[in-house]
Parts: C-alpha cells; structure tokens; sequence
C-alpha cells in the first residue's frame, strides 16, 4: 500500500471524505449493517488524507511531543499514515460495542496501541484478509434508489387491444408501432420481453396512475 493522490480514492459519501477502492467498497457494506442497526451510516471524522494535510498533523504531533502543549493526537509521516493510502477511518461510533463488531468483521481494526494499551479508539484499519465479508455483493449495486430496481414491464388487459408499459410505478399505453419496435429490440438484443399478455386485469391496470 502506498499514499494515494485524491484522484486514486473515492468519495465515500454523506460528507465523510474518501478512501481507498477496495476500503470504500467496505465500507458500504459496513454502512448497510449499520443502517440497520441504529438507522444511519458509519459516523466518520476523517478518513483518507492528503499528504499535505498529514505533513502539518505530524508537525502539531511533534510539537505536542517537544513541548507538552497544545495536545496533538498521534500522527505517522505522510510515507507511514495508513490515513494517506486511504484504508484508516477515524469514528465516534468506536463508542457502541455493537458496531465495533460490525467494523471487526469487516477487517477494520482498531491499531493504535502504546505500551500495550489501545490509546486511540477511534482509529480503525482495515486488513482485507480478515475481512469476513470481502466476496459479499457490494450493496451499491443493490441500491434501491436505484432506477434498475424497478424493471419495466409490459402489460395488455384481456379485454383490451393496447399494451401498456408500465414502469416506476407508472403506465403508459403505447402504439402497435411502438410496440412492434419494443419486440424487436429485445428480440434483437437477444432477450425476452417481460410482457404479461391478459393476465392484468383492466381493473388492475386502472388502479396505475398514467405515466
Ligand atoms: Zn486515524
């Protein structure tokens, strides 16, 4: 793992910063355990860092060691602060032993021990290989905000001649051209068309606002 420029990590969402790829897709799994859990994301303060930022952390660090004041948390040289290759997060949440072990199964670890005792409790690591869930479908595919989530389907009442299409929810009654046109793009694109001939009912079909 090496520092990684911004253009190498990806947003995590909800103001939360970036990390890694890999570590994202984690985390997303992690923020779906969570969610149902306490019903919000991951809390985090920081996570990937520029090695810029890290630089001027690691100057306040060295200052608080030199002097004594003002407190500075603990902080690694660009080259060294897992922070910077975008696989460390930093969360309020180390406070809920529930989510600690969500966070653990997930192969985030809490890292920053002295002298045998854990002093920075809300710093995390994630350590793929001790990631139970890491073959687990990325629950941003699975997203039901998603349009895909709703598939189009086509309907013709058995007591009418027009088909409909109905999708997100919504119907639209469409012409025998388009219809014509609809089959042979699927036909085309190899697939088949989920069409339910007469086993919608007009009343069904009423009950669907218009597109
Ligand atoms: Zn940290």
């Amino acid at each position: 793992m090496s520092v990684l420029q911004r253009s190498q990590t990806v947003d995590v969402g909800g103001g939360r910063g970036r990390l890694a790829p890999d570590h994202a897709a984690s985390l997303r799994r992690v923020d779906a355990e969570v969610r149902a859990l306490i019903g919000r994301d991951l809390d985090i303060n920081s996570a990937w860092r520029d090695p810029a930022t890290q630089q001027k952390l690691r100057e306040a660090y060295e200052h608080y060691l030199r002097y004594g004041a003002p407190w500075a948390p603990i902080a690694l040289e660009p080259d060294d602060s897992v922070h910077c290759k975008g696989g460390a997060i930093d969360t309020d949440d180390h406070r809920d032993p529930r989510i600690v072990r969500i966070l653990n199964r997930h192969g985030w670890r809490q890292t920053v021990y002295r002298n045998g005792r854990l002093v920075e409790e809300w710093h995390f690591e994630r350590f793929a290989n001790r990631d139970q869930h890491r073959f687990d479908p990325d629950p941003a595919a699975t997203d039901p905000e998603e349009e895909d989530m709703f598939p189009v389907i086509y309907a013709k009442p058995s007591n009418a001649g027009t088909v409909y299409e109905i999708k997100n929810g919504r119907k639209r009654g469409i012409t025998a051209v388009e219809w014509a046109l609809i089959k042979a793009a699927y036909a085309a694109a190899g697939q088949k068309v989920p069409y339910a001939r007469g086993r919608v009912t007009a009343e069904q079909l009423r009950g669907i606002p218009n597109a």
